[in-house]
Formats: structure tokens, C-alpha cells, sequence
């Protein structure tokens, strides 16, 4: 069988973790979010674990190198064998640059890119109308997703806010920090052949569908 190697990318609220999930169920793929497997990494308490805690608690950023290795560590298990979804990383051409090394050195390559793209405009909807409860952080959104009473959680009835990161100001912030980073490794990877787009505003099931033909199509050109 061939193997699925992906990465994921896309701004915040195109529905990369709904994708996610469903490309996990679909082809049993373990999913490598970045602050998911750090986190992992200083539970298990491995040397590169420690490492890691004493870098997060001292609030510095984690540098580069060491989450290369915590990814070459999962590369390596055994739940990888037939392939990732890797979140949050590479978010720079140097760790793109990284995670090709590493791939090739395991005589390994990227299947693909999945771009899951929405405009700015819709992202800011859509992140700006999410409303969270304070009790049990039931989400809602007032447009799509409306609580039955405004301002009150359907199921439990606790106060309904809108978070700090979906306050419409942070929205825009988080978008130009997306912007400046992954538009280059977007190109760097389209220059690579890499890339494949989809329409985060189309509804999930059909981008789904979208990204299974996309790499069914991938699969049988790999065997010719
Ligand atoms: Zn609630």
C-alpha cells in the first residue's frame, strides 16, 4: 500500500481540524498537531521530553531543532509506518526545508499539501460569530449555529462569551501572522508539485470527498 504522508495548512477557521478528524477516521492516520505532540513528548518524559518541558516552562519559544527531533521521533513509530497528518508544522521554509531531510533520510516524501483555503473575510466571520459558554465551553456561532436563547448555552445554561481569540481584532492579528509565514512555504511547496487546494467554504463532507479523490488520484500515480 502506498503510504499517505500530508501536512495540512490553511488559515485559522477553514476547518483544518474538522479535516483532520475526518482524514483520521478515513485512513486510520495518526495526527501530529505541534502543540499536541510537544505536550506528548514532556508527558512521556523521554530525554528529549525534559528538554522540552524546561524550554516551555521558562516561556521561551521552542526552537526549531528540537521539535524537528520530537517529529523524527514519531516519524520512526510504528503508528507511522503508512503515513501522518502533521498540523502546526513546518509553519516556516526552514522547517519545511527540515522535514524534507528528515523524510528522505527515512527514503520517504510528502504525499502531499492539503491548502485548506478560505478568504479573510469569511474567516472573520466565522471566528468573530463564535460565541463559547462559560460553564462547559459549549460553542455556538450566531449565525450558523445560534443558541435557542441569545446569550444562553442550550445545555446548561451558563453565560454565553465570545473569547478573546475570536474577538474580531485578535481574528485579524492571527490572519496576518498566517499570512506572513505560510504565504512563502505555500509557494515553496506549490514549486514542489506538492500543492493541492481546497475550498475550506465548501461545506466539510464535501471537502472530504474533495481531498479522498485528490489522493486516490495521487495513489494510482504513484503505482504507475
Ligand atoms: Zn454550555
Amino acid at each position: 500500500m502506498s503510504q499517505r504522508n500530508l501536512v495540512l495548512l490553511g488559515p485559522p477557521g477553514a476547518g483544518k481540524g474538522t479535516q483532520a478528524e475526518l482524514l483520521m477516521a478515513d485512513f486510520d492516520l495518526p495526527y501530529y498537531a505541534t502543540g499536541n505532540i510537544l505536550r506528548d513528548a514532556i508527558a512521556s518524559g523521554t530525554e528529549l521530553g525534559v528538554q522540552a518541558k524546561e524550554i516551555v516552562e521558562s516561556g521561551e519559544l521552542v526552537p526549531d531543532e528540537l521539535i524537528g527531533r520530537v517529529i523524527e521521533e514519531r516519524l520512526d513509530s510504528a503508528e507511522a509506518e503508512d503515513g501522518f497528518l502533521l498540523d502546526g508544522f513546518p509553519r516556516t521554509i526552514g522547517q519545511a526545508e527540515m522535514l524534507e531531510q528528515a523524510l528522505e533520510k527515512r527514503g520517504r516524501g510528502l504525499t502531499a499539501v492539503l491548502l485548506i483555503d478560505a478568504p479573510d473575510e469569511e474567516v472573520v466571520r466565522r471566528l468573530s460569530g463564535r460565541r463559547t459558554c462559560v460553564k462547559n465551553n459549549h460553542v455556538y456561532h450566531v449565525d450558523f449555529d445560534p443558541p435557542k436563547i441569545e446569550g444562553v448555552c442550550d445545555q446548561d445554561g451558563s453565560r454565553l462569551v465570545q473569547r478573546d481569540d475570536d474577538k474580531p481584532e485578535t481574528v485579524k492579528k492571527r490572519l496576518r501572522v498566517y499570512h506572513d509565514q505560510t504565504e512563502p512555504l505555500i509557494h515553496w511547496y506549490e514549486d514542489r508539485g506538492l500543492l493541492r487546494r481546497f475550498e475550506g467554504t465548501r461545506p466539510p463532507e464535501e471537502v472530504n470527498s474533495h481531498i479522498r479523490a485528490t489522493l486516490a488520484t495521487l495513489a494510482l500515480e504513484a503505482e504507475i
